[in-house]
């Protein structure tokens, strides 16, 4: 197979270049973004372009607008951007229109010009080749560094590669950092390599799963999901989610990890409650004793310790879902205690899933990680083995 083209790879300087960007933050209700870390991370592949006498036209899509609506508009980004950068960022009033052509045609070297959300073109999500061909013609060069929309064959990800030649497209470094560390890290993991698997249900992460087990040596399982595999395993599990219809499936995985060797850990005790809320009574309990009107909301203290020991001689761990429900205070000790215990481990940690990389930063463990992945639904399509659209498309470099 050939490998994605780094930015690295190709003749830049002094040319026109468009950057798929995935500057889809968090907002409030006044427009403030509440995290920008999506924006800092594209900011090293910026840098290099304005390092290499380039003028820069950087694209986004905010949201799920339905058609052009204030509300979605990128100009806050454009804003925070201008910060981060220290330098003005020009903001074009459409995506493909009279607005960004002109000022895309003004650009001079170290300018940085920054187009409307893509989804104000209706096209965006449909892959349309037309707003593809407009928004190339925009620029000499195209460069994705937005990993997060890499698993979506939309026009600024996947139509528009057609319309450069192989030596003036290729992967940003943030997209190339994500695809070394979690797609060529599955293929050769140091050994022990752990997964802690976690998140609401097992019909999310199936074929993840069902992808990790002949790679890994161990999984730790977690969250919401632990308990069709406890109740697979013949526990009581009173009102803890459950999938019924994934029981037998439950089964399979268990007895898949048994056939190859794979040590597979269930947790042994939950803190449980009745409502599924931030106030609720809670207790501790054992997996054996968990009441019928009571649910698991998160992994108990004996879990968090044979986690611990199990991760303990890891040199590989990738940690994808939250180990309970961590947006109630009550529930997020068990995440915590697991980003913390993964972030002291000697070991390679890359941290996949928009959840789990917010129990990290809450835990405060952000800088001990040694990679926390930028797309949730992207990084689990990794995960599942699947080759991403936007990530195939660049595939044009030989192997030496
Ligand atoms: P996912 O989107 O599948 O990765 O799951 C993330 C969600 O799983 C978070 O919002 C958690 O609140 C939820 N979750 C984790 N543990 C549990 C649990 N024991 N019961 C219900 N939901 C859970």
């Amino acid at each position: 197979m050939s490998l994605v083209q780094s930015i690295r790879d190709i003749d830049i300087s002094g040319k026109k270049i468009l950057i798929r960007c995935d500057f889809n933050v968090p907002m409030d209700e006044f427009q403030n973004i509440t995290d920008d870390r999506r924006i800092k991370s594209v900011v090293p592949t910026i840098r290099y372009c304005l390092d290499n006498g380039c003028s820069i036209i950087l694209l986004s899509h905010l949201g799920r607008p339905k058609g052009i609506d204030e509300k979605f508009s990128l100009k806050p980004v454009a804003k925070r951007l201008q910060r981060l950068l220290d330098r003005d960022v020009i903001m074009a009033t459409d995506v493909a229109g009279n607005s960004a052509k002109t000022e895309a045609a003004k650009l001079k070297k170290g300018d940085i010009l920054l187009l409307e959300n893509l989804r104000f073109e209706k096209g965006e999500t449909k892959n349309d080749e037309e707003l593809a061909k407009e928004l190339a013609s925009l620029a000499d060069v195209y460069i994705n560094d937005a990993f997060g929309v890499c698993h979506r064959a939309h026009s600024s990800v996947e139509a528009i590669t057609k319309f450069f030649s192989n030596n003036a497209k290729a992967a940003g470094f943030l997209l190339q950092k994500e695809i070394d560390f979690q797609q060529n890290l599955m293929k050769k993991p140091i050994r022990p390599f752990v997964a802690v698997v976690g998140g609401s249900k097992v019909s999310g992460k199936l074929q993840a799963l069902n992808n990790l087990l002949p790679r890994v040596d161990k999984i730790l399982v977690g969250g919401g999901m632990a308990f069709t595999f406890l109740k697979a395993r013949g526990y009581e599990v009173g009102n803890s989610l459950v999938e019924e219809d994934l029981i037998e499936e439950a089964n399979n995985i268990i007895k898949k990890a048994k056939e190859l060797k794979v040590k597979f850990y269930l947790p042994v005790d939950v803190i449980a409650a009745q409502t599924f809320s931030a106030d609720s009574v809670i207790k501790i309990v054992t997996t054996q004793e968990i009441p019928s009107d009571w649910m698991g909301l998160d992994i108990g203290p004996a879990t968090v310790r044979i986690f611990k020991e199990a991760l303990a001689d890891a040199q590989t761990i990738l940690w994808n879902g939250p180990m309970g429900v961590f947006e109630f205070d009550k529930f997020s000790k068990g995440s915590i205690k697991i980003s913390h215990a993964i972030s002291e481990a000697h070991a390679t940690t890359i941290v996949g899933g928009g959840d789990t990389a917010d129990v990290v930063e809450r835990a405060g463990n952000s800088d001990e990680m040694t990679f926390i992945s930028t797309g949730g639904g992207a990084s689990l399509e990794l995960l599942e083995g699947k080759e991403l659209p936007g990530i195939r498309v660049l595939r044009i470099k030989e192997e030496s």
